[in-house]
């Protein structure tokens, strides 16, 4: 059972989408970004394999450690993500783990692929440009959910072999360098673009999500007094009887009436009138378990299901609520105004319709004896 849907409908705080939105966008990096782990390292074993016998190998085997390493410790951040499944603030905690494993991961690609690349070389150093530029092309897809980790992921691979090739003599690594460049711009314009279309696309998905449950809890509520309306409170009444059926617990329901409250209409007119059919929803909150159902049913009547509650309980809860509505004032401008309240009490039956028929029922025997009054409904009663 739902405790906290009993008084009013689900009034869950305004979501902050942007925070939701952050949320979604790295949920989808470390589910799209696993298996870049693996490839990633892959590709250094095959561009050593290439390189091997035409660059220091110690130079490589130091690299490929360094790489093992950086990449021990993003699986360590993924192993985290997908064992705990964080949100809110964990998962923005685990985000700046993410980002700072994948910038160093990334700088030892760079870097260490610079130092592997054969000065001697033209055709290696071609065939570990084109690998890097794959990666880097890999980086801007795998990581646009980010914007900054794709461009810093993928400047970190790139940058370090390009500058240096802009330092040598050769027109050959001139004209390479000057292809990676525009490959880069080219990437910096993509990734802009995709982060973009990523981020407008969880965003609206996020607001039409708010507005669904906005416009849903507004058909739920009474909009004067913020309380259940007529069909939430017959919904959820429904929902607690059959819990309440389902693990044998009592259950009891209470109708209730203004007395008198036209003659507060006709004496000091409707916004009056609509004045005490707030205070009085407020007092049922007040004073009512939140496990309650409270609903406004009609025009100055309402009703609660209790829950657990046996009908002597239910007698004494009415009693308790009848007092109070006719010991509190209700302010209208200069003057306060005197309430009082006639409730129905009606127990005995895992039927909504039957409590709320009896619970009327009662509530009319209330009034005939006088109002101000509860009455618990008997068997004996007529129509
Ligand atoms: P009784 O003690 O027999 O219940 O007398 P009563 O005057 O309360 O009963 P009656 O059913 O004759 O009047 C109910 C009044 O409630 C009539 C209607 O104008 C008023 N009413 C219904 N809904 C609203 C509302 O939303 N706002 C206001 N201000 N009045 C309402
Ligand atoms: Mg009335
Ligand atoms: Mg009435």
């Amino acid at each position: 059972m739902q405790e906290a849907k009993g008084h009013m409908p689900d009034t869950d705080s305004v979501p902050d989408v942007e925070l939701l939105v952050r949320e979604d966008k790295l949920k989808l990096l470390f589910r799209q970004s696993f298996p870049a782990l693996f490839i990633s390292y892959a590709t250094a074993l095959l561009l050593s394999w290439m390189l091997w016998g035409h660059a220091s190998e110690v130079v490589i085997v130091a690299w490929l450690a360094m790489l093992a390493v950086s990449t021990l410790g993003r699986l360590a951040v993924f192993i985290i993500y997908f064992r705990t499944r964080p949100s809110g603030v964990d998962l923005l905690k685990l985000e700046r783990r993410y980002g700072f494993s994948l910038m160093l991961s990334s700088l030892i690609w760079g870097l260490g692929a610079l130092l592997v690349m054969p000065a001697d070389s033209l055709l290696y150093q071609a065939i570990t440009l084109f690998i890097l530029v794959g990666m880097a092309g890999g980086a801007v897809s795998v990581y646009s959910a980010r914007y900054p980790m794709a461009v810093g992921a993928m400047l970190s691979v790139l940058l370090p072999s390009t500058l240096w090739m802009y330092t040598q003599a050769g027109k050959e690594q001139l004209g390479l360098a000057v292809g990676a460049s525009m490959f880069m711009i080219a990437m910096l314009r993509t990734a802009k673009v995709m982060a973009n279309a990523l981020q407008v696309n969880f965003q609206l998905s996020r607001e039409l999500h708010a507005a669904h449950a906005a416009a849903d809890q507004q058909a739920k509520t009474d909009a004067l007094t913020g309380i259940n309306n007529r069909r939430a409170f017959l919904d959820h009444g429904e929902q607690i009887t059959r819990y309440c059926e389902r693990h044998e617990l009592e259950i009891s329901a209470m109708v209730m009436d203004l007395d008198r409250f036209k003659s507060i209409n006709d004496g000091l007119g409707h916004l009056a009138g609509d004045n005490v059919l707030r205070h009085v929803g407020e007092l049922l909150l007040t004073t009512l378990r939140r496990s309650d159902v409270c609903g406004r049913i009609g025009g100055e009547e309402f009703a609660v299901i209790l829950p657990h509650t046996s009908g002597r309980d239910a007698l004494a809860i009415a009693e308790k609520l009848r007092q109070t509505i006719a010991e509190t004032p209700i302010p209208c401008g200069e003057r306060r105004l005197d309430i009082t309240i006639s409730i129905g009490v009606a127990a005995g039956a895992y039927d909504l319709t039957t409590l709320l028929v009896h619970a009327d029922k009662a509530m009319y025997r209330a009034k005939a004896q006088g109002r101000n009054q509860v009455v618990r409904y008997e068997e004996a009663f007529v129509a």
